[in-house]
């Protein structure tokens, strides 16, 4: 996926306020908290059969372990970087599809699910709002989570995109195929702050997701990079208006034009890192509420 190295450029040489940071992959002890040893044996030793290929959906190299297992520590420091300082980014991550004993439409591990079980292992009160709007559900995250009283899920979808089986997860907004940029941020606007409220998180971890532009191939949304621009700054102010540590992941894109996508989710971290910025300048916030690291992507070392 060339999209990871193209954004990760963008960022680097874009002026955005950021740090760069490259992590190690997750040991087996923090995919264990989420995912069965079955599974991980198979991912390991390359036995996966055809047809769990096939809902994966991606031409299995064991490599993609490798890569799936970079991408959920970056998931794992991005979320220790936000608590202890406001807000961080992952230079990937949001694989919301994959559930405990299987990978599912281009994800391998659930690395949101990973970061979360790691974090409550040090901090069982932890609380934490998962906020995805990619243009499809996160359904293996909302299975993974469903019960869990100290995590809330709120995805906003396609209603009639994949995946065809959706599992409830406790805020579902079900949109039309072809949503309009101005119904999608109406829907998100109704939805988002009020679901925020009702859940008092310790960290907001947002997978953002690409996909919901207008040339996506996948994503059946209808926003333009505009509209896509402003649903960014909404979601970051209300994070940010809330003082609640917010944690960026890219989620999915899939733009008809090569370099697009990249280009969305730098956007995307640019958006965030320019917002953190601005906070910290504010005279009103405490000085030690002010940070020297305004925000830290960390990439998936693709
Ligand atoms: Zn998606």
């Amino acid at each position: 996926m060339e999209k990871f190295p193209q954004a990760r450029d963008l960022l680097a040489s874009g002026g955005a306020p950021v740090v760069i940071t490259p992590v190690a992959p997750a040991p087996m002890r923090q995919l264990l908290r989420v995912h069965t040893s079955g599974y991980l044996r198979k991912l390991a030793d390359d036995t996966l059969t055809d047809k769990e290929v096939c809902k994966l959906g991606l031409p299995w190299h064991p490599r993609l372990l490798h890569r799936s297992s970079l991408e959920t520590a970056a998931t794992v420091a991005a979320c220790r970087h936000a608590l202890a300082h406001g807000m961080a980014a992952n230079l990937a991550g949001g694989t919301h599809h994959a559930f405990p004993d299987r990978g599912l439409g281009y994800c391998v591990l659930n690395d949101v699910a990973v970061a979360v079980r790691e974090l409550q292992a040090k901090d069982p009160s932890l609380r934490a709002f998962i906020a995805d709007t990619d243009a499809h559900q996160g359904n293996g995250t909302n299975a993974i989570f469903r019960g869990d009283q100290r995590v809330f899920t709120y995805s906003i979808h396609g209603e009639r995109n994949y995946p065809s089986a959706k599992e409830a997860g406790n805020r579902d907004v079900g949109l039309p195929r072809q949503v309009s940029g101005d119904n999608y941020l109406a829907a998100l606007s109704e939805t988002l702050p009020s679901s925020l409220d009702s859940f008092p998180a310790d960290l907001v971890i947002w997978i953002s997701g690409a996909d919901v532009h207008e040339q996506d191939r996948f994503g059946q949304m209808k926003l333009t990079t505009g509209q896509m621009n402003e649903r960014d700054r909404l979601v970051i102010a209300w994070c940010v208006g809330r003082r609640l540590p917010l944690v960026v992941l890219y989620g999915g894109g899939y733009h008809r034009e090569p370099g697009m996508t990249a280009h969305l989710h730098a956007n995307t971290i640019s958006t965030a890192a320019m917002a953190f910025r601005a906070m910290q300048s504010r005279p009103d916030l405490p000085e030690n509420d002010r940070h020297g690291v305004p925000c830290l992507p960390l990439p998936s070392g693709s």
